[in-house]
């Protein structure tokens, strides 16, 4: 009896004793609470449900350990005070597209959408096996911002309008919401661009702030009802080819994180950039039907005369902004040859099949 009890008690004690070894175990249960803001109205189909995602999958896959809350725009900073909030640690994510802060860096443009540059698969080719992810974490390094593709829109539509365009002089004038390299091209065609938050693009049309406007595609634009402020519905998004949403990561956040859990940030902002296009794609062609067919939108293709000098004009644009400092030369250098290297490419594969199909 006397000797049960013993191997009783050794076994209490070691117990005791483990459960203070134990303590790492507890340590790495330790839960996380990291703040997503975003540049879009909250839950905003495709773009903010993307970033509702991308939160999610951090939460799920880290089983609780790093848990994401998501807020939509103005509900902790209005939209384009996001990557300041990542960049002071008020929150420890964004989402939103390095287009929105070409006032922080003109480089930054090259990673969210070039006119008549590279599409979806294309831009993610030169992230993610070229040089464009390293160049992009260089661009927000001053910030304390490390960079992830987080989504892609595919190629956009060139936008509503009320007044048809049957020639570049039809730009003249025009005041349009287009941002980033898009809106300086349609500033060299004599019109007015103006960089306005998703969330506010329909009362603007509406009242007349704006002529005109581009968005995403018929998914996110039925949504918005812009079909109730514009007649005229233009394609191809020539200013917008293949968007690349972006995931903004508090850089003292991330490197306070255990490995693993890097890890899973990195990975789920891949899972989302391509689950975003996956949705673009099986949902636009439906909302364009939509659109055309119950909301009888006048769908119109812009003149080939049009989109030819509107390339000429993107030309002069983004070799300009390559010239207006040393990093944003260098991105465009490394975007320039990849561009290239692509299309030669795709010139015997995507292409001919797709007009062969
Ligand atoms: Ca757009």
């Amino acid at each position: 009896m006397k000797r049960r009890d013993f191997i009783k008690t050794a076994g209490i004690t070691s117990l005791a004793t483990g459960a203070t070894i134990a303590a790492p175990v507890v340590h790495a249960k330790t839960k996380i609470k990291w703040k997503m803001v975003t540049t879009w109205p909250k839950n905003f189909p495709g773009l903010g449900t993307g970033a509702n995602n991308l939160a999610r999958l951090i939460t799920e896959m880290s089983g609780g350990r790093l848990n994401v809350k998501v807020y939509g725009s103005k509900e902790l900073v209005p939209a384009f005070e996001v990557f300041d909030a990542v960049s002071r640690g008020t929150a420890q994510m964004g989402h939103g597209a390095s287009y929105y802060w070409k006032g922080k860096s003109e480089a930054a443009q090259f990673f969210s959408a070039v006119p008549f540059g590279m599409n979806a698969q294309e831009m993610n080719a030169w992230l993610y096996h070229g040089e464009g992810l390293k160049l992009w974490t260089e661009t927000y390094k001053p910030f304390g911002i490390i960079p992830a593709a987080a989504g892609n829109t595919g190629v956009q539509m060139a936008g509503w309008f009320n007044r048809e365009i049957n020639s570049i002089k039809d730009l003249q004038g025009l005041k349009m919401r287009i941002p980033g390299l898009g809106g300086e091209v349609l500033k060299r065609a004599g019109g007015t661009p103006l960089s306005i938050p998703g969330g506010e693009i329909f009362t603007s049309l509406k009242t007349g702030v704006i002529d005109a406007t581009e968005w995403v595609g018929p998914y996110n634009d039925l949504a918005f009802g812009l079909h109730k402020a514009a007649k005229y519905y233009y394609y191809p998004g020539w200013h917008e080819p293949g968007t690349t949403l972006e995931a903004l990561i508090n850089e003292k956040a991330f490197n306070e994180l255990p490995e693993d859990l890097q890890s899973i940030v990195t990975n789920a902002c891949k899972i989302a950039n391509q689950d975003m296009l996956a949705e673009y794609t099986a949902r636009n062609q439906l909302a364009l039907d939509t659109l055309v067919n119950k909301h009888k939108v006048d769908l119109r293709k812009l003149p080939d005369e049009v989109l030819n000098k509107l390339k000429i004009l993107s030309e002069e644009v983004v070799s300009e902004i390559a010239a207006k400092d040393q990093l944003s030369g260098k991105v465009f250098k490394s975007f320039k040859k990849f561009s290239q290297q692509v299309k030669n490419w795709h010139d015997v594969s995507e292409r001919v099949y797709l007009n062969v199909r």
